[in-house]
């Protein structure tokens, strides 16, 4: 790659998927130069809901109402889980950490405490969280007290219908009603899109012109949801004026992905990160990785920036992700680290990849392949050493997890993040004093 732009940096990260944002945003925190390489992964497809853990056994479908008190018995029962590796205050300091640069970005979530908690999805299921952005939270409420709520939905908006989740949950909720409305400005339109009626409801006017619709249709509601369209970028602004014009507690409920508060998280990840000098490369790839020494420098080559680029890094954290990120990939035999063809823990063979039925509550073991670790975050060789050692992986490429059915994916992004990057920065300060 000669005649690349050149860049130096502390902390290379390699992914921007919920893994790569937090050890990025983690690793600025603690003082330490860092370039990240990738697009934003799942993030877009996410609900804006934070799980931390769920679910535990997986195979029983336990759900656990405080998922600090699941934290031990997967620590007894699985512990190779990643999150079985992180202890408790750290994953309290990751989250406390995590959402107030959220919140710094405009995206507020409501307090997090000890406990999950239970929100409606877009079709009438129930969903147990833990981190709920607070144009969320009074649903939650809502659906814990069962109290009357009225939920609105607007003609033409096909990704969620407030008469299914009726339809759904009405019998155990008998004083949960529907209605829908047309979206101002849009009643000759004949399908109509969350972004779009997000944006739309940043003006004032059609804030009002929305509020005028629902408030007569009140009557004892104590609560209003609303598709997940408060907003895209101020939607702390536009929720708390439905709420002042209501007067009741308003609530979204995520609609199918790509959702806004996909849009949202994102976007509020992006700007923490630049804030705090991150220099990202978006667009970019790493197409090689290679290493100089134990101690020395790794070098990463990338595609997608014009001209190329090439960064030097003290250290490296692959946030790669699995499948969908492209972190693995799996021909016909194997599953295989992408970018530098690391080991991966996988079933001996493709036989054992899936159970026979897809909704076996066991769960697939092809789901639980990754990386294998050291107790320093550090991916292993064949032969069971670290690759490099100052080579880290954090977030869902990692071995020995579900996040889908643990329903753990941004806790296992945000605690493997803040211990890796714990461990990156004792590395380079070690190595700064020797
Ligand atoms: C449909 C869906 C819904 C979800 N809903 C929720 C939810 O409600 N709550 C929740 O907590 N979590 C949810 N998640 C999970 C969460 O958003 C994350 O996807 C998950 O935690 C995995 O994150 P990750 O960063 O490990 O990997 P990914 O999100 O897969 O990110 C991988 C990153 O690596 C990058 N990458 C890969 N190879 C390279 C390379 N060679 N060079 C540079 N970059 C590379 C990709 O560009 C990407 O940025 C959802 C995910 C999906 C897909």
């Amino acid at each position: 790659m000669t005649g690349a732009r050149r860049k130096i940096c502390d902390v290379a990260v390699i992914g921007a998927g919920m893994a790569g944002m937090a050890a990025a945003l983690f690793a600025a925190e603690r003082g330490l130069s860092c370039i990240q390489v990738g697009n934003g992964g799942g993030i877009l497809y996410a609900s804006g809901l934070l799980d931390f853990l769920g679910v535990h056994p997986i195979a029983e479908r336990r759900l656990w109402r405080s998922p600090y008190q699941a934290l031990p018995a997967l620590a007894r029962e699985e512990p190779l889980h990643p999150l079985a590796r992180v202890d408790a205050p750290s994953i309290r300091a990751a989250f406390a950490s995590f959402v107030a640069a959220l919140d710094a970005a405009g995206l507020a979530y409501a307090h997090l405490g000890e406990e999950n908690r239970r929100v409606l999805t877009s079709i009438g299921t129930v969903k147990t969280t833990y981190g709920v952005p607070r144009t969320m939270i009074a649903g939650a409420e809502a659906l814990l007290a069962r109290s009357p709520c009225l939920l609105v939905d607007f003609r033409g908006l096909r990704e969620f219908s407030a008469s299914q989740i009726v339809a759904t949950l009405g019998d155990r909720w008998p004083g949960l009603r529907h209605r829908r409305i047309e979206f101002p400005g849009y009643e000759a339109v004949p399908e109509l899109y969350a972004a779009h009626l997000a944006r739309a409801l940043e003006t004032a006017d059609t804030r009002a012109r929305t509020i005028a619709l629902v408030k007569p249709l009140l009557g004892d509601a104590r609560a209003v949801g609303f598709p997940a369209v408060l907003g895209l970028k101020r939607s702390g602004e536009v929720h708390a004026a439905f709420e002042a014009g209501l007067g009741v507690p308003v609530f979204e409920i995520p609609t199918m992905p790509t959702s806004v508060p996909g849009l949202r998280l994102l976007g509020a990840l992006e700007a923490a990160v630049s804030a705090r000098g991150v220099r990202r490369r978006h667009q970019a790839t790493v197409r090689a990785l290679a290493f100089d020494g134990d101690g020395g420098t790794a070098t990463l080559d990338l595609n997608g920036v014009p001209g190329g680029e090439r960064v030097s890094a003290r250290a490296v954290v692959m946030a790669t992700g699995r499948f969908m990120g492209r972190g693995l990939t799996a021909d016909r035999g194997q599953v295989r680290e992408s970018i530098l063809g690391m080991p991966v823990h996988q079933p001996a063979s493709r036989e054992a990849w899936h159970q026979h039925e897809f909704f076996d509550p066991s769960g697939h073991a092809v789901n639980r392949a990754g990386l294998e670790i050291d107790d320093a975050w550090r991916p292993l060789n064949a032969a069971g050493k670290p690759a490099w050692a100052r080579l880290f992986a954090v977030g869902s490429i990692l071995a020995y997890q579900d996040w889908m059915r643990s329903k753990c994916g941004s806790g296992l992004a945000i605690a493997t993040a803040w211990a890796a990057i714990g461990q990156v920065v004792r590395e380079l300060n070690g190595s700064a004093a020797s």
